[in-house]
């Protein structure tokens, strides 16, 4: 059976645990958390970056730091996965969802404004496979009406908008390393924050509410709670695995934009046929090979196509029900405009298996989907 993901593993990652355990010191903020940090900060320019237990908990901190406050309202799309509206309906937020781009499948820029009203505060837009959303226009909106931008880049590490890291472009941004990402710890993620002025409430909301960060510095005699917090910050034991992985991130990176390029060559007959949609990149985003899909007809056409790989032994998968059509979804959130694409397109949609170290499986792969359309 070829699976779908496979986690990363690039080789040191036990050997960097083993030193956790042995520096004593495997709770949070230790050895290698530092060095995560300071890696993501150097990597991308931003001001401050801190891992956290999950990208879902980065983005309930970026919404505490937002504050985000009964009857506010967030701007963000509907294609995206529930952790991106999660984080801020818990603080009692309503969410405003907005069409997506058949293109990118990312928020549609240009309906963003429609959906401002006088109660809005934030807006977040979800880069979809790593894959940048219009950000120019998005802070220019943002900075006409006054609002947080908050960017889900759970999928975006290592990728660029015009130059720029995808997650330092606007107030915060939200990295995740679950398994099922480029880079994974398991279950973590990080916040990072663009204005080194909220980095010392970023720490304490992060340290439960308290100024421990400052203590460990030396900047206070001893450490106190200060504000409302909560406990964001994972074992250095996950950092070490992390860690581990960071320090060969353009290898990782490298060899998953192998086996992107190599569906995507293969695929290019099927697309100038009509037959299939592949995925599209505007030139100033610079991807990280998260992930690789194919778009079908129709609903129909995808449930054959994923039957037929599962008999053929390949795991490949859908995702995202849009939130809005969701239980959830319709009780805390509601549809700004017209649903022209959301749920058209996230019904075509189909991934196919792409994680480190792929090798020839790629190739088993475009062959099954080849015979699939003979
Ligand atoms: C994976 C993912 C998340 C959640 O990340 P966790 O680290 O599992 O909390 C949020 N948003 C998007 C778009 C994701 O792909």
């Amino acid at each position: 059976m070829i699976s779908f993901n496979v986690p990363p593993v690039t080789g040191k990652e036990i050997i960097y645990m083993q030193d956790a355990i042995s520096r004593n010191k495997i709770c949070g903020d230790g050895y290698y958390t530092k060095l995560c940090n300071k890696w993501i900060e150097d990597t991308t320019g931003i001001a401050k970056a801190l891992l956290t237990t999950s990208c879902t908990h980065a983005t309930e901190l970026a919404a505490i730091l937002c504050d985000i406050k009964p009857g506010d309202e967030v701007i963000m799309p509907s294609y995206t996965f529930v952790s991106t509206a999660d984080a801020f309906v818990l603080r009692g937020a309503k969410v405003v969802f907005v069409d997506i781009r058949p293109d990118t499948m990312n928020i549609d820029e240009k309906l963003i404004e429609n959906a401002i009203t006088d109660k809005t505060v934030a807006i977040v837009p979800v880069h979809y496979a790593g894959v940048s959303c219009e950000m120019d226009t998005i802070m220019e909106i943002a900075g006409k009406y006054n609002l947080k931008v908050v960017e889900d880049a759970a999928q975006g590490v290592m990728s660029k908008y015009k130059g720029k890291s995808l997650g330092t472009i606007g107030d915060y941004g939200c990295y995740s390393f679950h398994e099922t990402k480029n880079y994974s710890m398991g279950e973590g993620g990080a916040i990072l924050i663009r204005d080194a002025k909220d980095s010392d409430r970023a720490e304490i909301v992060r340290e439960k509410g308290t100024d421990r960060s400052r203590f460990l510095r030396g900047q206070v005699d001893k450490y106190t709670w200060v504000a409302a917090g909560s406990s964001y910050l994972p074992s250095d034991l996950n950092a070490a695995y992390l860690y581990a992985q960071l320090e060969v991130a353009q290898q990782v990176f490298d060899d998953r934009m192998n086996s992107w390029n190599k569906y995507n060559e293969a695929f290019k007959y099927l697309k100038d046929k009509g037959v299939i949609e592949t995925p599209f990149v505007p030139e100033e985003c610079e991807h990280n090979a998260h992930m690789y899909y194919i778009k079908l007809d129709n609903i129909e056409e995808r449930t054959k196509f994923i039957n037929y790989m599962k008999e053929n032994d390949i795991l490949t998968v859908f995702h995202y029900i849009p939130l809005h059509s969701a239980p959830a979804g319709r009780e805390y959130g509601v549809f700004a405009g017209e649903d022209k694409y959301t749920t058209k397109e996230s019904e075509r949609i189909v991934r196919l298996p792409l994680y480190y170290n792929m090798g020839e499986t790629v190739d088993e792969v475009i062959s099954k989907v080849y015979k699939y359309f003979e």
